[in-house]
């Protein structure tokens, strides 16, 4: 370390402390700091490189709940033909959704897109589903299926839209 100055934490200018941010340069104490893969770093800079990655705009989710509802709708009357078949819909359905989405909207990343495009096949099924609901222990084998269908269809979309590649 070159110099033994002291130095003090830009947002807490009592602390003393050692550490530099690495980006800015800014003296940050052990609890300002936070570690990222390449060193550590105040939150300000952390903050802003998560702004820059999230880069959708409102109307990207607008256009994600619309799309994702439209295809929970086109995709309801089949989930309810099919039963067991539903294993293999979810997966189709949730990648469907989010490569449809994700296309629509520029590639542009959003920190809830996923969370608006699951919404989007939930609300698909509802039209379908709510009249069942009021015939509730009746159809209870029906919506075991509905809902193995939604939980595999939004692991999928978590899949693509939040764990970005
Ligand atoms: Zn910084
Ligand atoms: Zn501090």
């Amino acid at each position: 370390m070159a110099g033994e100055e002291t130095l003090f934490c830009a947002f807490h200018p009592g602390t003393p402390t050692a550490l530099r941010c690495n980006r800015c340069g800014r003296p940050i104490c052990i609890r300002c700091a936070v570690q990222t893969p390449v060193g550590y770093r105040c939150r300000a800079c952390v903050a802003g490189q998560q702004a820059v990655f999230f880069n959708a705009r409102p109307l990207d989710y607008g256009l994600a709940a619309l799309v994702a509802t439209a295809i929970g709708l086109l995709a309801a009357p089949i989930v309810a033909a099919l039963g067991f078949w539903v294993i293999f819909i979810g997966p189709l359905v949730g990648s469907l959704a989010a490569e449809i989405v994700h296309r629509l909207i520029g590639r542009r990343r959003g920190r809830w897109i996923w969370l608006v495009v699951s919404g989007g096949l939930v609300a698909g099924l509802a039209p379908f589903r709510l009249p069942l609901l009021l015939a509730f222990p009746l159809f209870l084998p029906r919506l075991l299926w509905d809902g193995i269908y939604l939980a595999m269809a939004i692991s999928t979309v978590i899949g693509y839209l939040r764990f970005w590649r």
